[in-house]
């Protein structure tokens, strides 16, 4: 108790050591640790990032607990580890020093400037009038629409495209003898730039049975960034949508329609609404991982 008091007897003296330059340096630390956790949560660093955490707070309880062979075996690797961070960051650091190097520094820490809504209403539906041809022909199909999180390295899977999203052509690139028809389109700011690509597959072993290697490709990309896919089922038909890990299965191309717009038009006066209103869909449980 005395302790306790003495720290808030001395408490108003701290208080009045801090300058304006302290609360300037707190704020710009904060918000740089907010926009890293944001990149980590995102991309697949994901599990890097818990391994890395997992791994200081053994650190720490290990020197806490003295317990020496162990803190010492640790240290040692969190040396190596450090050279090993680099080389498994690479992509993310040259990202980032492309970044910085083209100018658009601004861009990454306060995000993508919206992208013309006008594109992406066209693409949005272009993709359903493809999506409900292909859905009646029984043509599989996987779109990626990029928001934040850049789908560069997937991109790099596959071939790079440029053209605006035309259902006629969404409907030739997933034609089942087309060249490219194999893998997923992705597409940035309403336009088509790869076909083809590879995505990574899902890590969720609960996953409904039934979903093979396109809906597990399409949950894992949503798992590991937040771009929203839009999938066509060759064995029945059924259209679904995956975003953030969670697949709506059996939607009727209004349905499509209607969720492309709430997830990627975002409301021109309150930017956070599309991402609330998905979580309050998803306290509805309206979305579900495997209906
Ligand atoms: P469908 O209902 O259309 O049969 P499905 O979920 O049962 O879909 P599969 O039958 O295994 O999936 O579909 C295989 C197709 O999925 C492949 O031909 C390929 O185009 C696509 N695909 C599989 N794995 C990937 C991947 N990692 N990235 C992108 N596309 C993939
Ligand atoms: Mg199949």
């Amino acid at each position: 108790m005395d302790t306790i008091l003495q720290v808030l007897s001395t408490l108003p003296r701290y208080i009045r050591l801090i300058t304006i330059f302290d609360i300037v340096d707190i704020a710009i630390t904060a918000f740089l640790v907010y926009k890293l956790i944001q990149l980590v949560r995102k991309s697949r660093t994901a599990q890097v990032a818990k391994a890395i955490v997992l791994l200081v707070v053994a650190l720490l309880a290990s020197s806490i607990f003295h317990l020496n062979v162990i803190n010492f075996m640790l240290g040692r690797a969190m040396e190596l580890g450090l050279l090993a961070l680099v080389i498994v960051f690479q992509p993310e650091i040259r990202r980032f020093l492309e970044q910085v190097g083209s100018g658009s520094i601004g861009e990454m820490l306060f995000g993508k400037p919206s992208s013309s809504s006008s594109a992406v209403e066209e693409a949005i539906t272009q993709t359903v009038a493809a999506y409900t041809a292909l859905s009646k022909d029984k043509v599989g199909a996987l779109m990626v629409f990029e928001r934040k999180t850049p789908l560069d390295e997937f991109i790099k899977t596959g071939t790079a495209l440029n053209s605006t999203v035309n259902a006629e052509l969404l409907k030739n690139l997933f034609w089942n003898k087309a060249p490219l028809h194999d893998g997923a389109v992705i597409v940035r700011e309403g336009r088509i730039i790869g076909a083809g690509c590879v995505l990574p597959l899902s890590g969720n072993v609960n996953l409904s049975r039934d979903l093979g290697m396109r809906h597990r490709a399409g949950i894992g990309m949503s798992e590991s960034s937040d771009a929203v896919v839009a999938l066509v089922s060759e064995e029945t038909g059924s259209i679904s949508v995956a975003v953030d890990g969670m697949l709506k299965r059996h939607l009727a191309p209004e349905t499509l329609e209607r969720l492309l717009r709430a997830e990627l038009i975002p409301e021109p006066t309150e930017p956070m609404v599309t991402k609330l209103s998905f979580l309050d869909r998803f306290k509805r449980k309206e979305w579900s991982e495997h209906e």
